[in-house]
């Protein structure tokens, strides 16, 4: 199927209130512009110069997602059109984000990425530091951020019951904390194309799907 197919056939699927990220990385330029013609606007991407390069090169009405892993040092390349970051992981780069957002004379959009994984590899607070977070005077002080809702990928694994719990633990965490956003029904992102079906009836509001519209990814070049 193409990826206009894809994409129409997943959106037809999605209940109303669920946001569909189209995850881009490493996919080139035409596949982005067919998405877009078929109507997609919101679109995701990991690496900074990636996404640099094609906000340049698309159309300027493209909502861009960050979705891997901020480095604080590359903030500022992104700070002037990022329409949301989702994985922030600590308060040092959130003041980063802070300040580049003010440089810009903008305010900029994140979700506080949380750990929800039982595994080693994958970034983000635990409940409890994002809660502290949350609560500290540093959080308070940041003008020019606003903290929409929550991030997270489950464990990569075949056991659904355990994705299950691992989404509804950040469901519920969210419900605990949401008089401390800056917004009041919390953006919940978590769903990729394995997981996503469980994710929404776990209560996502916004899922990052790449594979199942674009194909599978090469690494390659
Ligand atoms: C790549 C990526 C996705 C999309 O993954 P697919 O399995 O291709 O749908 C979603 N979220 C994050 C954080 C990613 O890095």
């Amino acid at each position: 199927m193409s990826v206009k197919e894809n994409l129409i056939q997943l959106k037809n699927s999605l209940p109303a209130q669920v946001t569909l990220v189209a995850v881009s990385k490493t996919k080139p330029n035409a596949m982005i512009t067919e998405a877009y013609e078929a109507g997609q606007r919101d679109f995701g991407e990991n690496y900074v110069q990636e996404l640099v390069d094609k906000q340049e090169q698309l159309p300027k009405d493209i909502h861009w997602h960050f979705i891997g892993h901020l480095q604080s040092n590359k903030v500022k390349y992104i700070a002037p059109f990022v329409y949301l970051i989702h994985g922030v992981d600590s308060a040092k780069l959130l003041q980063e984000i802070n300040k580049q957002a003010l440089k810009n004379n903008r305010t900029i959009n994140c979700l506080l990425q949380i750990y929800i994984a039982q595994e080693e590899t994958k970034f983000g607070f635990s409940f409890e530091e994002c809660e502290t977070f949350l609560r500290s005077d540093v959080f308070s002080q940041l003008k020019n951020i606003k903290i929409l809702g929550f991030m997270a990928m489950a464990s990569n694994t075949e056991n659904e019951e355990q994705v299950r719990k691992e989404f509804r633990s950040l469901k519920q965490f969210a419900e605990k904390t949401s008089s401390l956003l800056h917004f009041p029904s919390s953006i919940l992102s978590y769903g990729m194309s394995s997981d996503y079906k469980i994710a929404i009836e776990e209560g996502s509001t916004m899922i990052r799907i790449g594979s199942s519209i674009f194909g599978e990814r090469s690494y390659s070049k």
